[in-house]
Parts: C-alpha cells; structure tokens; sequence
C-alpha cells in the first residue's frame, strides 16, 4: 500500500467510510496519516478497583467475570451490565444503548476500561466507559478529531490498519536523519498516532515538523531565486569606527553588532539580504544607514524606501547628517518636472549616491547607473502591489529591509523569505517605559483638563483618532471632533492637525510646527505611526484604543519616551474592549505584544489576508515552534554540501509542489 493510495484501499474502509473521512477532506492514506490527534490520554497505568474513586476518570484493567445481562431491551432504551474483576476487587459496567455490543463481550476477556466511576445504591460503577483491547494501542490513547457518525475507536482502528499496511519510501539518508535526530518516517508516523511514551511523541512531532519546515523552506528559497539575485560585491572590510564616529551619541551594543553583520554580508558571496527587526526606538536607522555609507565608500547608489513622505522627510535629514548633503537627495510626489530633471542629472553622474523616496519612486522614470543596495523601512507597511513590483523591479540588488512591528522569526521567515535577521534587542540608554493608562470614557474630560495643564508647562502631546471625519454608523472620535473640542474648551492652546490625504509639503510643515512648539498637541490619523520622531513629545492619547490593534498601539506608543521626561500614553475605550488593552499597560516588549495580539487576531489576520495561503503548516505552530524554524534554518545552510542527496530530495519535492498542492510534506 502506497502513501498515495486512496483511503478505501485500506481494510475496514468502505465507501460509507469513505464519505465520511472525506468530511474531514481525508482522501488519500497520507492524509490519514496527517490526521493527528487532538490529545492524548496517559493509558499506561492502572487504577485498582479497590482503590477507585467516585467522579474520577480511571483507567481499569480486568477480565469479565460476569455475562453480559439484560436489563432492559427496548428499541429506544437498552441496558445490559456485566462485571468486571481485577483481582483487587469488582465493577459493575452499565452498557447503554449499544445492543449490538451484547454479544461481544464473553467472560474471561480482559480489556481496558476508561471512564467516569459513579456511584449508584452505594456501590461504583462504570457507565459506557471506553473499551479498549490490550496491547491495541500504546501507553497514550489518542483522540482525533471526528465528524458525526465516525468514533474514536473507528478512527483509531483506520489509522492502526493503515500503519500497519502502509509501505513508506524513506529517501531522505539515514546519516542526515542520524545526525539530526530526525525519526524516520515510519517511526514517526507511528509515534505520532500510538506513542509509547511522551519523549517518542515529542520527536515524532519535531520530526515531521522538521520536514515540513525544510520542504517550505526550499520552496520559497525557489520563488526567491526566480526572482534572480544580486551580484555579491566582495567590499573589503570598511572602518566601522569612522562611521560610528559620526553619530551624535554611542551605538548600543546591539547597534554594533548589527553594524558588523552589515560590514561582513557586504563582503560576502552571496547577495546582502537582511531583515533588521528592533522595537520601536531601537534606533534601526544608522544601523541601515551604515551600509548606505560603506555604498557610497565604493562608489555605489543606494536607494531608501519608505511608506510615507513624513518619514521620508525625517529620514533624509538623518542622513544628511551622515552622509553630506551634497550626496543625499530627496524625491517627493510633489516636486516639480525641473526638480526632477536636477535630480535625475546629479544621479546620473553620481553625485547623488542616496535617494530616499517613497513609493513615487516605483512609477517615476528615474534610473541609477551604479545602484546596487535597497533599504526598505517599515516593509509592511506598503501595500502588496507595491512590494510585489518592487520585488520585480529591484530584484537585482542587495536588500536590507527594517521592521519595527516585531514578530516571531517564525513569521518573519515567512514574511521575509530567507533573509538573514538581525534583532536589535536594546534600547538606548535613558529610554524610561511610557506609563500607560486605560481611561474609560467617563474620565475622558479630566484627562484632558490633566493634559492641558502638561501643555501649559511646555510638554507636547499627540492625540489620534481612529477616524479623519466623523462617520455614520461608527460610534469613534474623529479627528475633527477632538480639534473643536479642544479648541471650545482650551482656546489657549495650540492645536495643529495631520492626516494622510494631506499633501507632503503640509504635513512636513505641520511637523516642523510641532517640532518647533508653534503647535503643542498634534491631532492625528495613525500617519504618525511610522518612524515619526520628535523626542521632546511626552504625551500620546489614543481615542477609541480598542479599535486598533495591540501592534500598532504600541507603535503609536512608541512615538513618546524617546527624551529624557516622563512620558505618559493614555488609551482611551470603552470597558469592553480592557482586557486586551490591559496587555499593554503590563507590557513594553514589541516582541511579547506582538505575540499577544497574535493570539487574538490569528495569524492570518495579523499577517494580513495575502499570506493565508502560507499558512497551513500541519505539524508546526508558528508561536510555539520558533525553535524548530531556527534548526531548519541552520540545516539549510549546510544541506548542500553535506548532504547533498537530502538536498536533491528536497529541491525536488518543492518542485513538485505547485503540480501537487497536498503534498505538504517531504514523503
Ligand atoms: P527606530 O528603530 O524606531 O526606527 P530610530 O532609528 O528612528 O528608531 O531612532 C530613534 C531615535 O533614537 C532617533 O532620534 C535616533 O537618533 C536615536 N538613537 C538611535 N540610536 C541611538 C543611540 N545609540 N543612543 C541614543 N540615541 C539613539
Ligand atoms: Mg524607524
């Protein structure tokens, strides 16, 4: 019997069986096998009868003493008992409405018996309780998921019948499976379904896993590959101090390292490819600015894309600094066809070695002679037209991509296909946690009067709203209720508005005013979620916190408790939605709350609708198996060469995977 083979080549499947499995989109003997259980049950030791409990779920190993006897045989209602010894004491076992089982027990069997003891005229007993053949099954009973008109013991017997029938062509080599401790399939098929302790089931699991991660993988190292790669550069190490020298404060250790890994993939024979992944403030923009250095050292261009023209603005200006104004330049929608051509010449001779540009750039006819490294900031936050043109249109360069929405590596391996990542864990110096409230509704007009009072005193603050206009139908506060608001009950201060249908130039104006105190409260949509960074703001209200999602709140969070002041973020809601908030009031670890919000969106939805399709890993759960991915991805590494067989194999089987979409696993 073939893995391949359908289900009714099994004994005991019919075609109502048949049916019935594929409820549960069981077709072939491979997906029985990929069945797995829900759960199992410790089955290995026993309860003497004497020592049983009432209420107690026990597990009971005796022979039948007694015959089976009727005590009631009607067509709707059917009771037969019989009693069962251990040879510690007696129980009796009520069967009800299962007649045709009459027949079927004999005295002198002995079996397995699990379920729930009662109490009944004093005495225990037993009623339906699980029955199981010995040495059916191993120590742990599993238990699958089923559709009506299949049972337990059905599913069990199918899954049994099929191990034991079942011929599997094992081609991965036994010294790859050896050194990885990886089961071999029949092994872990079998432990998997019939464990006989909890350490084979483990494995079991962390096998399958193991080769389920590997096969996916190779198949999205294939799409990259599609796309073709950079030319490696081989760039000699650079002076990493002279860069450093030019920063207005000291690198982190993270930064520093993280500066390294840059220096030495730059080198490398293989094209840079990087994911730097920091909570918010972690300060990834000279660590990404480093490489545009090391560019510009050896005479290339670097591109620096960004979702919004505020950070484009921001990130310019840093750069300037860096690099030399005379070498940065900035492209926004709104420049004028004169501006453009100026810009364009400076590229084309090379004056220009650092464009930072938002996605304007993608559809502008810009081109660069010596254009070798891209820097995506903020990745995510472009739309899915927009990263699937840039990976066309850009596939030929060195990639470096920032994300300050923290996720697993697991997701970010998904995400970012095979980049290398780097995680700047460290936060510079001085950083204090943001306090963080939740304030219902009803202390929504003292928090203000508490805020107006902070402003009065020089604080800044940013209030956003989860809507620009007020809208029908919504019950949230718009930005323009919070701006008459304000301006009705506190004249005096100075309020200033942003919002993403605003032209560049405007919003760059409006920041500028906030950052030079011609406004002190900035009103806004989540535009300021992104990069914005104005260290002296201490205050972030976030109107119907509930309504956004706990990343992203800590994003907007982010944007205060970058100065040395105490800095305060008040999420404002209605009771129902505290207990998720409450996360972040306990919490100030991007990578911890982005796992919670994880849990209460579901990876699809975190992850957004376009990635659903990656999703469906059988044996792995992206939260819980970080580890798991971080040993396929180190035996990627060395496959090729050391087991160049087993790497075969699974370039194969990803090959065949667009023929074949249920071949999930590399059997
Ligand atoms: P993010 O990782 O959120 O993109 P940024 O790169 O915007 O963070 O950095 C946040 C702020 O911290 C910036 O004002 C930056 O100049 C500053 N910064 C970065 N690294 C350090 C450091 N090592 N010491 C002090 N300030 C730093
Ligand atoms: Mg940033």
């Amino acid at each position: 019997m073939n893995i391949d083979d359908k289900v009714t080549s099994i004994c005991g499947v019919g075609p109502k069986k048949a049916k019935l499995l594929e409820k549960l989109n069981i077709l072939t003997i491979q997906d029985l096998l990929c069945h797995k259980p829900a759960y199992y049950r410790d089955i290995s030791s026993f309860t003497p009868i004497n020592l049983l409990e009432e209420d107690c779920l026990s597990v009971i190993k005796a022979k039948i003493v007694s015959l089976p006897k009727w005590v009631r045989k009607g067509y709707r209602f059917s009771l037969f008992t019989f009693t069962i010894s251990d040879g510690n004491g007696e129980l009796s076992i009520n069967i009800f409405n299962l007649p045709f089982l009459f027949k079927k027990y004999q005295i002198g069997d002995t079996y397995i018996f699990m379920g729930k003891t009662k109490k009944f005229r004093n005495r225990l007993q037993m009623d339906n309780p699980e029955i199981m053949h010995i040495n059916a099954f191993q120590n742990f009973l599993p238990y699958y998921p089923l559709t009506a008109g299949l049972t337990q013991n059905v599913m069990r017997q199918i899954i049994l019948n099929a191990l034991k029938k079942v011929e599997f062509s094992e081609e991965l080599t036994q010294e790859f499976l050896n050194q990885y401790h990886i089961d071999f399939l029949s092994t872990a098929f079998w432990n998997l379904h019939f464990p006989e302790s909890s350490d084979m089931l483990l494995n079991a699991k962390r096998s399958l896993g193991l080769r389920e991660i590997l096969l996916f993988l190779y198949q999205i190292r294939n799409q990259n590959s599609e796309e073709g790669y950079a030319t490696p550069l081989h760039l000699q190490p650079i002076d990493q101090d002279e860069y450093m020298n030019r920063l207005p404060f000291r690198c982190t250790q993270a930064q520093i390292s993280a500066i390294k890994e840059i220096a030495q993939d730059l080198g490398k024979s293989v094209a840079t490819n990087r994911l730097i992944q920091g909570d918010v403030g972690s300060g990834k923009t000279v660590v990404a600015l480093f490489a545009a250095f090391v560019m510009q050292k050896y005479g290339y261009q670097t591109l620096i894309l960004v979702p919004t023209g505020l950070l484009a603005e921001q990130h310019y200006h840093s750069a300037v600094k860096l690099l030399g104004e005379e070498h940065v330049a900035l492209f926004t929608g709104s420049m004028t066809e004169k501006e453009k051509k100026n810009l364009q010449t400076n590229i084309e001779q090379g004056k220009t070695s650092v464009l930072i540009s938002t996605h304007a750039i993608l559809y502008a006819k810009v081109t660069f002679p010596k254009l070798r490294l891209i820097i995506i900031d903020e990745q995510h936050r472009f739309g899915v037209a927009q990263r699937s043109y840039m990976a066309n249109q850009y596939s030929n360069l060195h990639k470096i991509t920032m994300s300050a929405t923290p996720i697993p590596r697991s997701l970010a391996m998904i995400l970012h296909g095979n980049a290398e990542i780097t995680v700047l864990n460290e936060l510079p110096p001085g950083r204090t946690p943001v306090k963080t409230y939740i304030v219902y509704q009803n202390k929504r007009k003292d928090m203000y009067d508490w805020i107006n009072q902070k402003v009065m005193n020089g604080e800044k603050a940013y209030i956003v709203c989860s809507l620009l206009e007020a809208s029908e139908g919504i019950s949230a506060v718009s930005v323009y209720d919070v701006y008459m608001e304000l301006k009705n009950n506190y004249p005096q201060i100075k309020t200033g508005i942003i919002h993403g249908r605003m032209k560049d130039d405007d919003k760059t104006e409006i920041m500028r005013k906030f950052i030079t105190d011609d406004i002190s409260i900035l009103i806004s949509t989540t535009v300021v979620e992104v990069g914005v960074d104005v260290p002296d703001a201490t205050i972030m209200v976030i109107e119907d916190a509930d309504r956004f999602g706990l990343a992203q709140l800590h994003q907007l969070r982010g944007r205060v408790g970058r100065g040395n002041r105490t800095s305060y973020c008040y999420l404002i809601c209605h009771k129902s939605g505290v207990e998720r908030l409450q996360t972040l009031k306990e919490c100030h670890d991007g990578f911890e709350i982005a796992k919670k919000d994880l849990i209460y969106r579901g990876a699809g939805n975190f992850l957004g609708t376009e990635q659903h399709g990656e999703m469906t890993f059988r044996f792995v759960s992206l939260l819980e198996d970080i580890d798991l991915f971080e040993e396929a991805k180190k035996i990627l590494h060395i496959l090729p060469q050391q087991y160049p067989k087993d790497h075969e194999f699974f370039e194969k089987k990803a090959q065949e995977k667009n023929t074949n979409m249920k071949k999930y696993l590399a059997i």
